[in-house]
């Protein structure tokens, strides 16, 4: 087993390997600035705020990732990073926080490589997917509708393992073929940037495998093989034609309304359309067994209240929409 210590800096022409040390052990302010600057270089437009980084690319694609890992309160820079040179995989004894720096590194690898999708880096996506959350917010949501419009589908580099998919409540069959094309494998997933990202901007969505594996623990390690393997399919991937893959969510927000008194909003349970009606008016609190209107399982419970949330939030987010839109008129 050979040990190495990484470099710490990478400057323009380093290799791929030292690219990656550096997204891995860089701080998330480092990370903000390199990534800006590295679109920048590549003849992005960028919007950046202390939330997330955007660039509007040529192909009809969102590419995401997000550079908070959950190990960054314990941390400023990840200073023993190792690399076993034969089984190519790195680890460190800090956390090595690959979900989701090594996310980062294949947005930047594919830009590096001559691809031109829309990028998005965001900011807290361990801590309720905040990043995210800002960037459909931003400029009175008119990026969000401008994203929505220009692109096809998402694509979150944000998934452990080696060649899978993840598709959150996404229900689009035609879509989990066209991933399937690629190489992945379909699983199941709890919530990413793109459980909030995917319904507000009505595209289909699919977390695919950033080659990590035990994240959120001290033992987390990067297969980097892995990595490379997604890589190639996201490359293979972009450049070819499709029509827009919806979102189509399985339980999908499809009107709103705000009471002076609560929320109210409908959902959609295959072809059951339900009112669901809750009483605090901001919608914090609701009881567990309220879900089961819409949810008969109890295994799923804690995947509906996530979602529930983020639905709340779009919720919130598509009346300031309407209310901007039309307070004027
Ligand atoms: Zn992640």
């Amino acid at each position: 087993m050979t040990v190495t210590t990484a470099t710490t800096a990478t400057k323009k022409g380093a290799s791929n390997l030292n690219l990656l040390k550096y997204c891995l052990s860089a701080t998330k302010k480092e990370l903000f600035h390199f990534v800006t600057q590295e679109l920048k270089r590549s003849g992005y437009q960028i919007i950046k705020t202390h939330d997330f980084v955007h660039g509007k690319g040529s192909l009809p694609v969102l590419i995401n990732a997000h550079a908070d890992t959950v190990h960054e309160d314990e941390r400023k820079r990840v200073k023993n990073l190792f690399f076993d040179a034969e089984r190519r995989t790195f680890w460190s004894p800090q956390g090595l926080g690959a979900d989701d720096r090594s996310g980062v590194y294949v947005l930047l690898k594919i830009v590096k490589d001559g691809l031109r999708p829309s990028v998005l880096m965001t900011d807290g996506e361990e801590y309720g997917g905040w990043g995210a959350s800002a960037f459909l917010d931003h400029d009175d949501c008119s990026l969000a509708l401008e994203v929505s419009k220009n692109n096809n589908y998402i694509i979150g580099l944000d998934r452990r393992g080696d060649m899978e998919s993840v598709f959150y409540d996404c229900a689009n069959r035609d879509f989990f073929r066209f991933i399937k094309k690629f190489g992945f494998k379909k699983r199941r997933g709890s919530f990413a940037d793109n459980s909030t990202l995917s319904p507000f901007l009505e595209l289909a969505a699919a977390n695919l495998s950033a080659g990590y594996y035990h994240e959120h623990t001290k033992s987390e390690y990067l297969d980097v093989s892995a990595l490379e393997r997604t890589i190639k399919a996201v490359k293979r991937m972009l450049p070819t034609k499709t029509g827009r893959f919806s979102d189509d969510t399985q339980l999908a927000l499809v009107n709103k309304k705000r009471k002076s008194d609560g929320c109210a909003f409908y959902v959609v349970d295959g072809n059951k359309h339900t009112e669901k009606y809750l009483d605090d008016p901001d919608c914090h609190d609701f009881e567990p067994d309220e879900l089961e209107l819409m949810y008969g399982d109890d295994r799923e419970l804690k995947h509906a209240l996530t979602y529930l949330q983020s639905l709340l939030v779009n919720t919130r987010r598509c009346n300031q929409l309407f209310l901007s839109q039309y307070a004027g008129a």
